[in-house]
């Protein structure tokens, strides 16, 4: 009896070990996926940052901080940090607000169906963490005919090294 124990005991533990292992990466979160709890989003960002990002609001035109930036650089998502866009991108639309004719990537910038005010608009939004940054219209300059029309306060900006 006590062999047969000295032998289940540790194939016993070796199975429990190996079982949780396996199952351990579904419940390790997602490393490429940033969810933050709402209530530290109102900590960090600030009350326009989080009513834009977060409850898809749209800041006044002409008074947001990037809609007359020219400096060369990348904008990053305000509560990530992923690369949005290029300041190559970046054209003068005249509408008050950042405009980018394209993505820094095609991956990084997804789109909804948005319907709201009466209206429906292609909604762009951090494909890494959600965040609401704008809208998209077929307006835009060439090469791709897009406008980005995004909240400055969804943005960072971070300046080209030389
Ligand atoms: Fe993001």
């Amino acid at each position: 009896m006590k062999r047969y124990l000295l032998v289940a005991l540790p194939v016993a533990i070796l199975s429990c070990i190996s079982i949780y292992l396996l199952a351990m990466p579904d419940k390790l979160p997602m490393p490429n996926k940033i969810e933050k709890p709402a209530d530290d989003l109102r900590e960090r960002l600030t009350p326009e940052q989080y009513y834009v990002t977060q409850q898809k609001g749209t800041e006044a035109a002409f008074t947001g901080e990037y809609w007359n930036h020219h400096e060369a650089g990348m904008y990053r998502c305000v509560v990530c940090g992923v690369e949005l866009f290029a300041s190559e991108s970046k054209f003068d639309s005249g509408c008050g607000w950042p405009s980018f004719y394209e993505a820094a990537n095609d991956k990084v910038v997804d789109t909804n169906t948005d319907t709201s005010h009466g209206m429906v608009r292609d909604e762009i939004v951090c494909d890494n963490c959600g965040a609401h940054l704008g809208h998209v219209f077929p307006d835009g300059p060439k090469p791709t005919g897009l406008r980005y029309c995004v909240n400055s306060a969804s943005l960072t900006f971070e300046p080209k090294k030389d």
